[in-house]
């Protein structure tokens, strides 16, 4: 194609002010800031533009490319994405329940309820309703956390990783911190113990191998420095073979011969004992307390399945000497947290409500029964929606915890695979990002897999909806 062709046909794109003279940009303007029009109208000309430059061929397609009818849904398009949140829901296809990436734990409706009853007027956060004077933000969780872990005091904070960096900052800046080779783990997004280590001021002794560490390893470690013994749960791996750790249980007991604090990050601790509902032993905060270490943190959107928080159990005195640190302030969780920490915790005095109900543990003790039934449903819908081109499988497969917990622990699921005669499997799984809410999916073995176990039955008509809009969409090579 001639190069003075294209020229003439950029040369015929409207200019902006003549688009904003338009009647259909005047509704747009009733509805939205001009500030917004104005933009989605230069950038929607701007790709009007590249796909002139981009195509081989232009003759016969100039009327059409540079109708009003073609270029106006380029300007509602710019609109939406300006206008519409970011951070978006999405539906979690892939049976990873504890996903970071997808925002860890959805929560209960009661912590929705209470966070909207805390944020929408004034709440007693720092103020003290018996005695009508300030009050304390941290004393609101304290006494269902202690009445659950069996810890003299408790505190809260933004997340774990600040949990650890507060404690190890109060107990032992400039001064040593035992711990085991086999215990320096990355916990992912660059959380790597020796580093938060460094940051909170305290000096690494590390002692032992990867594999074993002695308790006489620990034993020759300690010196007049020494202000803490460390225990860190390999939340994300194991170690297998042969292998050898200290127990909590063995490092208290060293600790109190020694006068030496010791501190067990739990990760992502469990308030229940997950082996009588069929799955992996993961440390529970309980059992941790009950040997009379000084310090444990747990984080709050993992196996706990809240909002995002740093939980801090302990002895009294060390619990206060970390609560008058100034590094709280700037760690310190906000009301909306603290609303929705506070009602997930209560459905914790039930232990069968919790794993019933609380949406990560439901998920986690889901069954074959209720997947295939929850999978059945779907296939059965998209069958009546769409006919052509597509292959829908129920099949089993394997879903995972996440988050750092329970690496080992597969759990047997359904899943629905997709495979399409027409469209690659990465089309596929691009389109259904593209869908709204976006749903994402995992690719295995050139098919599609939506695994049931991570979705939820309210998502059904959802999950029908993307897929069907994916699969219409013309084959993006
Ligand atoms: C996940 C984890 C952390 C970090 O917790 P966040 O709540 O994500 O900040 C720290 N330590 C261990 C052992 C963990 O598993």
């Amino acid at each position: 194609m001639s190069p003075t062709l294209r020229q003439q046909v950029l040369r015929k794109i409207p200019s902006v002010d003549e688009i904003l003279s338009r009647e259909e940009i005047l509704d747009l303007l009733r509805i939205h800031p001009r500030a917004v029009v104005v933009e989605a109208i230069r950038k929607g000309l701007g790709r009007l533009r590249e796909e002139i430059l981009s195509r081989d061929n232009l003759s016969g397609s100039e009327e059409t490319l540079l109708s009003f009818e073609n270029i106006f849904p380029l300007f509602q398009k710019e609109i939406d994405s300006q206008v519409r949140p970011r951070l978006r829901r999405v539906i979690n296809a892939t049976g990873i329940v504890i996903h970071t990436n997808l925002g860890r734990a959805p929560l209960h409706p009661l912590a929705l309820k209470q966070i909207v009853e805390v944020a929408k007027a004034y709440s007693n956060l720092e103020y003290d309703l018996a005695l009508g004077e300030r009050g304390d933000r941290y004393s609101h969780a304290e006494e269902i956390l202690c009445r659950l872990s069996g810890a003299e005091s408790a505190l809260v904070v933004n997340n774990n990783a600040g949990a650890v960096l507060l404690c190890l900052n109060t107990l032992s800046e400039g001064r040593e911190v035992v711990i085991s080779r086999g215990e320096l783990v990355e916990i992912g997004g660059a959380f790597r113990i020796p580093d938060v280590m460094k940051r909170s001021g305290a000096l690494l002794k590390e002692v032992g191998t990867t594999n074993r560490t002695h308790l006489k390893d620990y034993q020759r470690a300690i010196g007049p420095q020494t202000a803490l013994l460390l225990k860190v749960h390999t939340s994300n791996f194991r170690v297998m073979g042969f292998t050898s750790e200290v127990s909590l249980a063995e490092l208290v007991q060293m600790g109190r011969e020694q006068h030496l604090l010791v501190m067990e990050d739990l990760g992502s601790g469990c308030f229940i004992d997950l082996t009588q509902y069929g799955m992996e032993k993961e440390p529970m905060v309980q059992e941790a307390i009950e040997t009379g270490v000084d310090v444990v943190t747990v984080s709050g959107d993992k196996l706990l399945g809240g909002p995002q928080a740093g939980i801090i159990l302990g002895k009294k005195d060390i619990l206060d000497s970390i609560k008058v640190n100034p590094l709280m302030r700037a760690l310190r969780i906000d009301k909306l947290t603290l609303a929705a920490l506070e009602a997930t915790l209560l459905l914790y005095l039930e232990e069968k409500r919790a794993m019933e109900e609380i949406p990560t543990l439901r998920m986690l003790g889901l069954d074959m029964r209720k997947l295939k039934r929850r999978g059945r449903r779907l296939l059965k819908h998209l069958q009546e929606k769409v006919k052509k081109g597509v292959q829908f499988t129920l099949k089993e497969d394997v879903s995972r915890v996440g988050g750092g917990s329970l690496p080992l622990q597969e759990l047997p699921t359904i899943v629905l695979s997709l495979k399409s005669s027409d469209r690659s499997v990465n089309s596929l799984e691009q389109g259904l990002r593209k869908a709204d809410p976006p749903i994402i999916s995992r690719i295995s073995k050139d098919e599609l897999i939506l695994d049931m176990r991570t979705v939820f039955d309210e998502e059904i008509p959802l999950l029908v909806s993307g897929i069907e809009k994916a699969l219409s969409q013309t084959n993006e090579k």
